[in-house]
């Protein structure tokens, strides 16, 4: 029995969500209103099983960020449903959606997004500072020992480089042990062997942890670290491809743009 009893119960009354981890049934999300509008979501419906890794591609502009966003209760959702779990993100008021997102939902950015004047560790345990809980010792050494942080916590991010910056910020993701990490691009302003050292990481933490990670890549190498990678073209699904190969994503993605 998982000790995210509140998880289990709820989502056991609704038979399949017991192995998803989140979940958007007919989502839209549109833009602005009347002649500017921009439907960047066109009723995706999707699940992501627990401690799957999935990659999510698509050219510029096709819906990547506004999905993750959407499904990690970071932005209103037009129409449709957002499930994490047996959780309805999408009924949920502000504090009990703030709530949820500090205490399940680990997200982390292409820009890295550290605060600039804390440290290595304190930008880490930043989440729990806010949430007011006690670290859990075990659970942040293993993650510092495991990204290689151990000699540069006392770091600020400036000195730090961008690679180091970037497994800082999946620390962070991960201190409050959420249910489902979102990473939107985070190899993106990394080089190729740095970041292959971070996909490393994330695969491993889904593959051995039991980590749901949901990520947002360009490289169709990066994609093939996934477990599988959904396509978007114009705010929908167009492939859901199981254990992607490079050249695979990589021809599809070819034949979108052409
Ligand atoms: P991707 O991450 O795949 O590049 P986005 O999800 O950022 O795409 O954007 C999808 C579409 O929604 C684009 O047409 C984009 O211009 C539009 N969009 C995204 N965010 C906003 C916003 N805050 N206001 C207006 N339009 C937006
Ligand atoms: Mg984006």
């Amino acid at each position: 029995m998982s000790t995210k009893t509140a998880t289990t119960t709820r989502a056991d009354t609704d038979g399949a969500t017991a192995t998803v981890a989140a979940s958007a049934f007919n989502l839209s999300k549109v833009y602005g209103q009347d002649r500017t509008q921009v439907r960047a979501l066109d009723q995706v419906s999707i699940n992501f099983a627990k401690g799957s890794f999935t990659a999510i591609m698509g050219a510029s502009g096709s819906g990547k960020s506004t999905l993750m966003h959407c499904l990690a209760g970071l932005d209103t959702i037009t129409s449709g449903k957002v499930f994490l779990g047996g959780i309805e993100l999408s009924a949920l008021n502000d504090r009990q959606l703030t709530r949820v997102r500090r205490d399940r939902i680990g997200f982390v950015f292409q820009s890295f997004n550290l605060l600039p004047t804390l440290n290595a560790k304190d930008n880490i345990l930043l989440p729990l500072d806010l949430a007011g809980t006690k670290v859990d010792r075990d659970h942040f050494d293993g993650l510092v020992a495991s990204l290689g942080l151990g000699d540069r916590l006392a770091h600020r991010p400036a000195e730090l480089s961008g690679g180091q910056q970037q497994r800082v910020a999946i620390a962070r993701a991960l201190v409050t042990r959420p249910d489902i990490l979102f990473a939107d691009e985070p190899t993106g302003a990394l080089d190729s062997k740095t970041g292959q050292a971070l996909l490393d990481y994330l695969r491993t933490s889904s593959h051995e942890a039991g980590q749901t990670i949901v990520m947002v890549t360009h490289d169709p190498l990066a994609a093939a670290y996934a477990d599988r990678a959904v396509i978007l073209a114009d705010g929908r699904i167009t492939h859901d491809l199981p254990d992607p190969d490079a050249d695979a994503v990589l021809g599809i993605i070819r034949g979108q743009a052409a």
